[in-house]
């Protein structure tokens, strides 16, 4: 296999976390459980450009291509974040009703409609219907298709080149990064900016946060893989800030490579991710060996509630907490309900580890001894929305970056 971006051959395993199904495929019914198709889930990295990659299944591609839905919208921190975001982006790029944006993956026009608000002229490509529609709604243009080459040259004729382009949390997840890179490239006007935000690699690793690795992530990204990546498509990175959405994530800002003057931020990033051992075989030889210590105390504590007769129960039944359980082969014995505010999830089972989903008004009902915390990140939210809701005596747990019982 070789890689993504560069084409020169995968020989440095990162992480192997065994065969499980796509970590959004929810089961409506045990039915058919026995048909449920797991593929293996394995990361490389790119001794060359440092990529890193899930390994290539091309017929699972197609499986992995999200066909469910999820509206940016619902979550009011990320609508705020994009709120902040434009109205900064619109002040220091000087902005006006002549300009124009284009957002990569717009979801349901979260970001856009401040845009819009704001009276400049802008467009989002989505491919998924349903945000599509609510984008719509909400008076954004969209087109519904996947972004690459082919369509940034038809939306160059259509619209013009962009003076600003958008891409939050998009770039990992496509299949074809240099594809999806070019099309960047071609549709930047000379002076033109382009601001990405990706969950960091290096978070990634310093946090164990291994249930961010799920098929439908091909890459996970540093800075040193995205700035070799640019630089291939004629771009280059000129600025770096750190936020601390997704577990922490990097905001890149790019420009085509003529005469841009590089901001300091980037090699600060960049030898954060050198001292770590980022650019050597080194700084990911050791991930797998952590890995397993997460996995081995949290079940250990499982074993333990359970030989004591204890009542464990989980909230939270996002993609994460799939890629997690799988790993762990934690099945409805050891953890017995996932409680999820989701209506869509709710009345499902969780894929591989068919443990049910109810809705979180049944928790008291359970009477737990000890709540698991699936989205780690969440813990102090769902900490202070359950304390009212469970026994006095019941213990929020968390097992990323380690076993943390309070
Ligand atoms: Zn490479």
């Amino acid at each position: 296999m070789n890689c993504r971006h560069c084409q020169q051959p995968l020989t440095l395993p990162f992480i192997d976390l065994g065969s499980m199904p796509a970590s959004n495929a929810y089961l409506s019914s045990l039915e058919h459980a026995a048909q449920e198709k797991s593929y293996p889930l394995k990361v490389w990295v790119c001794g060359n450009c440092w990529l890193a990659q899930t390994e290539d299944y091309s017929r699972a591609e197609e499986l992995f291509t999200a066909d469910y839905a999820y509206f940016s919208s619902t979550s009011t921190t990320w609508v705020a974040h994009a709120h902040r975001f434009v109205d900064q982006a619109i002040q220091q790029l000087c902005l006006s009703p002549h300009s124009f944006v284009l957002e990569l993956a717009a979801n349901d026009g979260y970001l856009l409609r401040h845009f819009l608000r704001a009276g400049i002229p802008c467009l989002g490509v989505e491919p998924t219907a349903a945000t599509a529609a609510a984008a719509r709604e909400k008076g954004v243009e969209i087109v519904e298709e996947f972004f690459g080459i082919a369509l940034a040259n038809h939306l160059r004729k259509d619209y013009g080149k962009a003076d600003l382009i958008v891409a939050n949390n998009v770039l990992a997840h496509v299949p074809d990064i240099n594809d999806f890179v070019a099309g960047i490239a071609a549709m930047l006007k000379p002076e033109g900016v382009c601001s990405i935000e990706f969950p960091h690699l290096l978070n990634l690793i310093q946090q164990r946060q291994f249930d961010t690795i799920y098929h439908e992530h091909y890459s996970y990204l540093s800075l040193h893989s995205v700035r070799t990546m640019m630089q291939a498509a004629g771009m280059t990175v000129y600025k770096v800030e750190k936020l601390p959405t997704h577990g922490g994530s990097l905001r890149v800002w790019v420009a085509l490579s003529n005469g841009v003057t590089v901001d300091p931020s980037v090699n600060c990033v960049l030898a954060e991710e050198t001292e770590a051992g980022m650019a050597t075989a080194e700084g990911y030889r050791f991930f797998q060996k952590v890995i397993a210590t997460v996995a081995k105390n949290f079940l250990e504590f499982l074993q333990q509630a359970k030989h004591e007769n204890k009542i464990v129960v989980a909230y939270g039944a996002a993609a994460k907490g799939n890629t997690f359980l799988n790993y762990l082969q934690i099945d409805s014995e050891l953890i017995p309900v996932v409680f999820d505010a989701a209506l869509s999830k709710q009345g499902k089972f969780l894929p591989g580890s068919h443990i049910p989903i109810l809705p979180p008004d049944q928790l008291a009902q359970s009477n737990p001894d000890y709540v698991v915390i699936l989205p780690w990140n969440l813990r102090d939210e769902v900490t202070a929305q359950l304390k009212s809701v469970v026994p006095p005596h019941c213990k929020f747990v968390t097992a990323i970056p380690e076993l943390d019982i309070r």
